[in-house]
C-alpha cells in the first residue's frame, strides 16, 4: 500500500497530521493532487482496454486521410503587431494570443507526434499553423498541465533556445516547476488553484479544470492541471486548457469574466462513456462559453492529433449544430484554420469599464 505524505506525518504526530489536513486544499489529496467532484472516477486500465477494443471495431478513418487546408498567415503583421489584440490557431491547443503588447503562446505544441518519443504515438495530421522560428518574441507561454499533447519538451526547448528565449516566462500548474528547471528553463513560475502572478501590466492567474495528469508510469496526478485567465487593461482571456464539464465554469465566469476571448475545446470527446469526465463535448463547450461570460470564443483541441474516437472533421460541425440548438450566434463562437489569425479589438472596445 502507499503511503502520502499525510499518512506519515500522522505516524510521526497526530497534532502535525490534522494541521496538514486542516490547511490542505480540497484538490489537494494524500497521493496527489484530484478533482473537486465526490462523484469523479479516475478511468482504470479495464476502462483503456475496453476503449481500445471497442474502437478497433468502429473502422476510423486513418489519420494520413485528412486534409485541412493551412490559413496564409502573416508572421510580419505578428512580429510589429503592438497594439490590436490578436488570436492565431497554430494548432491543438496551441494559440498565440496578442494582447496589451504582450505575445503569449498557449500549450505549444510544434512536434510531429504528441508522445514521449516521436517514432511512435499520435502524429499530426498538419504542420502548425505557424512555423516555431517565425513566431514574434515570446513573453509569456503558459501551461494547462502534462500530457504530452499540451506539454511538449521538443517545444519547450525550441522556445527556451530562440534570441531572446531566456526572458519567456514559463507559467505552470503546481508541481511542474522542476520538470522545467531539468530540461534548463528556469525563468519558470508555479501557481495553484486561484494564484496569480504579474508581468508588467499583464496579469495572470491559474484557474481549476476538471482533468488529471500524467507522463510516465510513476507520476499520475503528482502535477496539478489548471486552466488561465489573463488580462491586460482593456482586454481579459480564458483559456480553458483540457477539462470535463464541470460547476467550475460558472465559478471561473462569476469570479474573474467576462471574457473578451475564450479558447475551450471542442475534440478528444468519444466516446463520452470514456472521455465525459475529462473532456468537454462541442456541445458542452456551448455551455463552458456561457457559463463563462466569453463574449467570443474560439474552439481549439481538434483537428491536429488523432486522441479520440470522433472524426478529426466532427467537431466544427457538432459544434455549430448545437450553437444553432442553443442559440448562440455564429459569430460568438470561432472556428479557424491552422494558422489563421483574428484580429479581437471590436471587441475589446466594448468591454463596459475595461
Ligand atoms: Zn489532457
Ligand atoms: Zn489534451
Amino acid at each position: 500500500m502507499k503511503i502520502g505524505h499525510a499518512a506519515v506525518l500522522c505516524a510521526l504526530a497526530a497534532g502535525a497530521c490534522l494541521a496538514a489536513d486542516a490547511v490542505r486544499p480540497p484538490h489537494h489529496g494524500p497521493d496527489g493532487f484530484r478533482n473537486l467532484d465526490p462523484d469523479y472516477k479516475q478511468k482504470t486500465g479495464e476502462d483503456v482496454r475496453r476503449w481500445r477494443r471497442e474502437r478497433a471495431d468502429k473502422n476510423l478513418p486513418e489519420p494520413d486521410s485528412y486534409r485541412f487546408e493551412l490559413a496564409d498567415n502573416d508572421p510580419a503583421f505578428l512580429h510589429v503587431n503592438r497594439t490590436q489584440p490578436t488570436a492565431t490557431w497554430i494548432g491543438h491547443a496551441t494559440v498565440l494570443l496578442q494582447a496589451g503588447g504582450f505575445n503569449v503562446l498557449t500549450d505549444p505544441e510544434f512536434s510531429d507526434r504528441s508522445s514521449p518519443v516521436q517514432w511512435a504515438g499520435p502524429k499530426r495530421v498538419v504542420p502548425p499553423g505557424i512555423a516555431i522560428e517565425d513566431l514574434p518574441p515570446i513573453d509569456l507561454v503558459v501551461i494547462s498541465h502534462s500530457h504530452y499533447d499540451h506539454l511538449d519538451a521538443g517545444s519547450i526547448r525550441a522556445l527556451r533556445r530562440r534570441p531572446g528565449g531566456e526572458r519567456t516566462l514559463f507559467a505552470v500548474p503546481l508541481g511542474l516547476a522542476a520538470w522545467f528547471r531539468g530540461i534548463g528553463v528556469d525563468n519558470v513560475r508555479e501557481l495553484d488553484w486561484w494564484e496569480s502572478t504579474s508581468l508588467g501590466t499583464l496579469s495572470l492567474t491559474a484557474v481549476p479544470a476538471q482533468h488529471w495528469s500524467q507522463r510516465t508510469l510513476w507520476d499520475r496526478n503528482q502535477t496539478l492541471w489548471a486552466g488561465w485567465v489573463l488580462a491586460v487593461p482593456g482586454f481579459r482571456a480564458y483559456f480553458a486548457g483540457d477539462s470535463g464539464y464541470s460547476p467550475l465554469f460558472r465559478e471561473i465566469g462569476a469570479t474573474l469574466g467576462p471574457f473578451d476571448l475564450a479558447l475551450i475545446p471542442i475534440g478528444a470527446y468519444e466516446p463520452r462513456w470514456f472521455m465525459q469526465a475529462n473532456h468537454v463535448s462541442p456541445e458542452e463547450a456551448v455551455f463552458v462559453h456561457r457559463d463563462v461570460r466569453a463574449r467570443r470564443s474560439i474552439g481549439i483541441h481538434w483537428g491536429t492529433f488523432v486522441l479520440s474516437d470522433e472524426r478529426l472533421t466532427d467537431p466544427p460541425a457538432q459544434l455549430a449544430e448545437a450553437m444553432q440548438a442553443h442559440g448562440v450566434p455564429p459569430e460568438e463562437f470561432l472556428i479557424l484554420k491552422h494558422g489563421e489569425t483574428r484580429v479581437l479589438d471590436a471587441m475589446a472596445t466594448d468591454v463596459p469599464g475595461a
